[in-house]
């Protein structure tokens, strides 16, 4: 029978074990990475990477609190939960939409991490060809007042 695990104890780390100790989470400043075996107790090492559009780690020099939730939809398990100041608090499972939406919201975020520029430049190009069309209407309108469309 494998027991579930309620609280997850910080451990900071250069490298990542290979064989993780469950209810331990590992951290690694080093590689801006942490991992811990599933909260469930299937065994599953769950890798959360740190990075703005990824996981983001709160360490209040006694307790952890990761966000967002943890969702191991990859694993048989499907478990869904939080880690709120190294307590395991289960968010329950999520239906398939939810979890779409879930992946979409977070696409979103990453292109807009990764093409605010860009983004930006091309909405500068629209306008721009948005005011030249303009420009050759109110010419049109002109010419026609002006009678030289004959
Ligand atoms: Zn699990």
């Amino acid at each position: 029978m494998t027991a579930t695990i309620e609280d997850l104890t910080p451990r900071f780390v250069e490298f990542i074990p290979k064989y993780l100790e469950p209810g331990v989470l590992y951290i690694s400043i080093e590689y801006a990475t942490t991992a811990h075996k599933c909260a469930c107790g299937c065994g599953e090492k769950v890798v959360l990477p740190l990075h703005p559009t990824n996981w983001k780690m709160t360490f209040d020099g006694v307790s952890v609190t990761m966000r967002p939730s943890v969702g191991n939809w990859g694993f048989p398990c499907r478990s869904h939960y939080l880690i709120t100041a190294n307590r395991i608090v289960w968010a329950g499972d999520w239906d398939e939409e939810k979890i779409q939406a879930g992946r979409h919201h977070g696409q979103a975020q990453k292109s807009d991490w990764y093409g605010r520029s860009g983004g930006s430049r091309n909405l500068t190009r629209a306008k721009a060809s948005e005011s030249n069309r303009s420009k050759g209407w109110l010419q049109r309108a002109l010419d026609r007042l002006l009678g030289h469309d004959s």
